[in-house]
């Protein structure tokens, strides 16, 4: 493995870091990145997520990672969702000191220093993962879109 990506790489630089090709799924991508971190990624829906500030959220646990996504009836707006918080993975944005969060109450049980809401573009590091997962979102095919592979593969 060389050297780690930056939010600005070229989706062909970042495809030959995930050891991708072009017209992936957006579950390869989230395959590849858990090969990459060497811990399982689960990906679930949260109806909590609705309405809120945050469409998605990352939890880093001590053995996996888990993402949670809102409930959409859009598979491409779920992909933009998952794929922003893998973009935060890559970028190594758990090794970065606690921010302050605004995490609803119904997460209050968790260990928010190592969760990251995309609540605010003003900060670098949500724009940075925003411009790192439109990049990812180049190398999906538009015949992969479905990410009901997501379930199955990480289960
Ligand atoms: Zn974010």
């Amino acid at each position: 493995m060389g050297r780690s990506i930056t939010a600005t790489d070229s989706a062909p630089r970042i495809a030959r870091y995930l050891g991708l090709l072009a017209g992936v799924s957006a579950a390869d991508i989230v395959k590849a990145t858990s090969k990459l971190r060497g811990r399982p990624i689960v990906v679930r829906e949260s109806e909590h997520l609705n309405g809120t500030d945050a469409c998605g959220v990352w939890f880093a646990h001590a053995d996996e990672d888990r993402i949670f996504h809102a409930a959409t009836p859009y598979e491409s707006y779920r992909q933009q969702i998952v794929l922003h918080e893998i973009a935060h993975m890559l970028l190594g944005h758990d090794k970065l000191p606690p921010v302050e969060t605004q995490a609803p109450d119904f997460f209050s049980d968790l260990p928010l220093d190592r969760v990251r809401w995309r609540a605010s573009f003003r900060d670098g590091v949500e724009a940075d993962a925003e411009r790192l997962a439109y990049t990812l979102a180049k190398l999906v095919s538009p015949r992969q879109r479905s990410l009901s592979g997501f379930a199955q593969a990480f289960e």
